[in-house]
């Protein structure tokens, strides 16, 4: 079976392709989000998601990788977002199992509606086949900081009603766990298990700012976790060591390019600089999570699945131009925001 990336951005596809760097320079992933991230997504129209999907995805099967867990926000194109990606995934025979990240961050609860609408729109177009049997739909929320305790056990209550998982970030920087604990709560975690979402299968990235007990927690009602190490190091979050308490941890990209080697790499060297303790060496502790994978993508399609086909470089070379094109458009509608 070929690797999987168990969380990434499709859309964040385009940047590899000479997006400009912010100035000044921000400090701190709250800032990176603003700066970045958030900018980016808004900027996303049809035309350059398009692209972005079909030369991620594209890249991705020539880099090995043959499962993509996605986790996708476009806040000024939500309605039939989610088609635009399975298009590319099935147009590249990828399997993928896709998310609109709910949030309330830019227009609050009308925004988490719009996304909670798309969820099930394509939840309902999966159960069609209409993207074929490779494309699967998730629930997905963005982070617990950006949402309230009602769009929580309503995102738990639609992927319950698909029987799919619920896909978010968890505790990637201190604010998360902050903002959970201004809320009452002792942690991201008990958030989760009070709002009955922390249920088997559930996929929560990042975690590293957990405590051991949340993530043994986590572990024991059935819980994923995805660690993200190259992202983790370019956002200066830190290094998601209490993740050793978990047996459920596959490895993400969060939006680098599928290089799932690059990333076990990057796992086993920041392990060491962590000097991250346990029975297992950094070496072993990289391979099984990249081995994880495979597992919690069975777990998913029911199936070992066959490694996509390799991309025709005329295709590509197509794609690549194509890409070039919107991402002279992202970078310039991204400057107007
Ligand atoms: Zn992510």
């Amino acid at each position: 079976m070929p690797f999987v990336n168990a969380h990434t951005h499709i859309y964040s596809g385009l940047v590899p392709l000479g997006m400009p760097a912010p100035q000044p320079a921000p400090r701190g992933l709250p800032q990176i989000l603003e700066r970045i991230w958030w900018r980016l997504d808004r900027a996303l129209d049809e035309d350059i998601l398009r692209a972005s999907a079909d030369w991620y995805v594209a890249r991705s099967a020539l880099l090995g990788t043959g499962v993509l867990i996605d986790h996708h926000e476009s806040p000024e194109f939500i309605e039939g977002s989610l088609s635009v990606l399975a298009a590319a995934c099935a147009q590249t025979g990828m399997p993928a199992v896709l998310t609109y990240g709910v949030t309330e961050r830019n227009r609050g609860t009308d925004e988490a509606r719009a996304g909670l609408a798309e969820n099930r729109r394509f939840l309902e177009s999966c159960a069609h086949q209409e993207h074929g049997p490779l494309v699967r739909g998730a629930v997905g929320l963005h982070a617990c900081f950006t949402v309230s305790d009602e769009t929580i056990r309503a995102a738990g209550d639609l992927a319950a009603e698909f029987s799919v998982p619920l896909h978010l970030h968890v505790a990637e920087d201190p604010s998360d766990v902050a903002d959970a604990r201004r809320r009452g709560y002792r942690g991201v975690i008990e958030r989760l298990d009070k709002l009955g979402v922390l249920v088997p299968g559930t996929l929560l990235a990042h975690g590293v700012h957990l405590e051991l007990e949340e993530v043994q927690l986590a572990d024991e009602r059935g819980a994923w976790f995805m660690h993200n190490p190259r992202s983790n190091r370019a956002n200066g979050v830190g290094y998601a060591s209490q993740l050793r308490a978990s047996g459920r941890v596959a490895l993400g990209s969060d939006g680098f390019p599928s290089d799932m080697t690059q990333e076990q790499k990057a796992l086993s060297r920041y392990a060491q600089q962590a000097q991250e303790d346990g029975a297992e060496g950094e070496v072993e502790r990289a391979s099984a999570r990249l081995a994880a994978g495979k597992r919690l993508a069975r777990e998913i399609f029911g199936a070992d699945l066959p490694a996509p086909p390799t991309p025709d470089t005329e295709r590509l070379q197509e794609l690549e131009a194509i890409a070039k094109t919107q991402a002279q458009r992202l970078w310039t509608r991204m400057a107007a925001l």
